[in-house]
C-alpha cells in the first residue's frame, strides 16, 4: 500500500516565531520561514503528499505554492481527517487533535519529530 503523509501548514510546514499557534500566518503578513528540514523529508518521501490546512484548501495552496520545491508533486486540500487511513502519517503542530486517528492506525508526527514507521520491518 502506498503511504500518504498528510501535512498541516501553519506551525508545521511554515514556522513562525513564538510558541503559540498562528492560525492563518501567512496570510495575516507574519515573518516565517519554511521547515526545512520537513520539507527535505517530504522531497524523499516515497509515498503520496497531501498539504492540507484548518485555514482550508486555497490557503493550504497558497503556502505550499510558496515554499514547496517546484518539482515535488503534491495535492492540497481542507482538513478533512477522514481521508486518512491506517498507516498514513500526519504531521501537525497540534497532534493532540488526532488522538482518534491514532487509534486506528495512522502515524502522527510533530514538525520536528522523527517518522519512525513501526509496520513490515521498517526502520
Ligand atoms: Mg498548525
Amino acid at each position: 500500500m502506498i503511504k500518504t503523509v498528510f501535512v498541516d501548514v501553519d506551525d508545521t510546514l511554515v514556522l513562525f516565531d513564538g510558541n503559540t499557534v498562528h492560525p492563518y500566518g501567512v496570510l495575516e503578513g507574519r515573518p516565517y520561514k519554511p521547515n526545512l528540514a520537513l520539507i527535505e523529508k517530504l522531497n524523499n518521501f516515497e509515498g503520496y503528499i497531501v498539504v492540507w490546512s484548518g485555514g482550508g484548501r486555497d490557503y493550504a495552496r497558497t503556502v505550499a505554492i510558496k515554499v514547496m520545491p517546484e518539482e515535488l508533486r503534491y495535492q492540497v486540500s481542507n482538513k478533512e481527517m477522514s481521508k486518512a487511513k491506517s498507516g498514513d502519517i500526519v504531521i501537525d503542530d497540534q497532534k493532540e487533535y488526532f488522538g482518534f486517528l491514532e487509534a486506528i492506525g495512522v502515524y502522527i508526527f510533530n514538525p520536528f519529530e522523527e517518522w519512525i514507521l513501526k509496520e513490515e520491518g521498517e526502520e
